[in-house]
């Protein structure tokens, strides 16, 4: 029997627990609701989607937020100078500058001008070298969504060998560092996979949780795993409007994996909530 690990429900889990946070932490104490700052650049379709989702949760939960929506063309100055107000402006507790970025722009000088403090998407380089070296900091949100997610299941990951296929600075490497650092949600043996790898079923095989993140419909199949693992799919391929897919074979590994995800309704719920979690606790720490 292949148990669906529900995105949704633990979102919404995690959501009330914010609340209560609020309630306890903000609003007793006569402070204001958090409040989180949007850059977006250009029309994407897919970026629109996700900041569109995550302006939604916000308003669900009572966040604030402040949307700036620069065009395709805006020079790095601008959306320096966009960063630079959002650093700067004590009503803004923490903002993200959605990815991926137009190619005329150095995406790490933008994310480099990030104030660490405020970098509730966890990119800036002193945020990602604290998870390295297991410090107190913030954790990109899909990660840290897939590790709580694993936690609530009370799926142990400690000892069992991890294959992530994908290595973007987004989801792949944080989820890697996440798995495998020496912590109690931890102590995973992990292996890298990406598009240089040759014979990725050798690896899929012998692994026992299996994260795929390479925004490829379906990559993964019944075949490609062992009996009883955890499928971790992270996903989001837009076929049309309204048909989304993940990574993973969904109707093929079902009945032969143990846990899976699905898309929608798995990881993606878990990472918009670890951003309002992330934006919680800048609150918290910065005011
Ligand atoms: P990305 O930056 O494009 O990275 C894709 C990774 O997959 C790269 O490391 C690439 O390898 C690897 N790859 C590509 N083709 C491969 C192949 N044939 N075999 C093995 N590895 C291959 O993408 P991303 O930002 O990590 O996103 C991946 C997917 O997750 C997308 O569908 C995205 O929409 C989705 N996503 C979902 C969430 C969520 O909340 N659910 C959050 C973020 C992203 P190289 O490094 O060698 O190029």
């Amino acid at each position: 029997m292949t148990k669906i690990l529900n995105g949704n429900q633990l979102a919404n889990e995690i959501k009330k627990e914010i609340v209560e946070d609020i309630k306890e932490k903000i609003l007793k104490k006569n402070k204001r609701f958090p409040h989180l700052g949007i850059i977006l650049t250009g029309n994407n379709y897919s970026s629109i989607k996700y900041v569109n989702n995550k302006i939604k949760e916000c308003k669900n939960i009572g966040f604030k937020y402040t949307l700036i929506h620069l065009p395709k063309d805006s020079s790095e100055k601008e959306i320096l100078n966009e960063i630079n107000n959002m650093n700067k402006n004590p009503m803004i507790d923490g903002f993200i500058i959605q990815l991926p970025l137009e190619k005329h722009v150095n995406k790490n000088k933008i994310i480099s001008s990030i104030d660490p403090k405020k970098d509730v998407d966890g990119f800036h380089p002193e945020n990602i070298g604290k998870m390295i070296l297991e410090m107190d900091s913030f954790f990109p949100a899909t990660a840290l969504g897939i590790i709580t997610m694993l936690e609530k299941y009370n799926i142990q990951i400690k000892g069992k060998h991890s294959v992530v296929i994908g290595r973007s600075i987004i989801v792949g490497k944080p989820i890697s560092i996440l798995l495998s650092r020496n912590n109690l949600i931890g102590n995973s043996t992990v292996t890298i996979a990406h598009s240089k790898t040759p014979n990725i079923i050798y690896h899929t095989k012998k692994a026992d949780i299996i994260v795929v993140a390479v925004g490829i419909p379906k990559f993964v199949t019944g075949e490609m795993i062992k009996n009883g693992s955890i499928i971790i799919d992270v996903g989001i391929n837009n076929i049309n409007e309204t048909v989304i897919v993940g990574d993973v074979d969904f109707k093929s590994v079902y009945g032969k994996a143990a846990f899976v995800t699905p898309v929608p309704g798995g990881v993606g719920p878990m990472t918009r909530i670890m951003l309002l979690k992330n934006t919680l606790k800048a609150a918290l720490n910065n005011r």
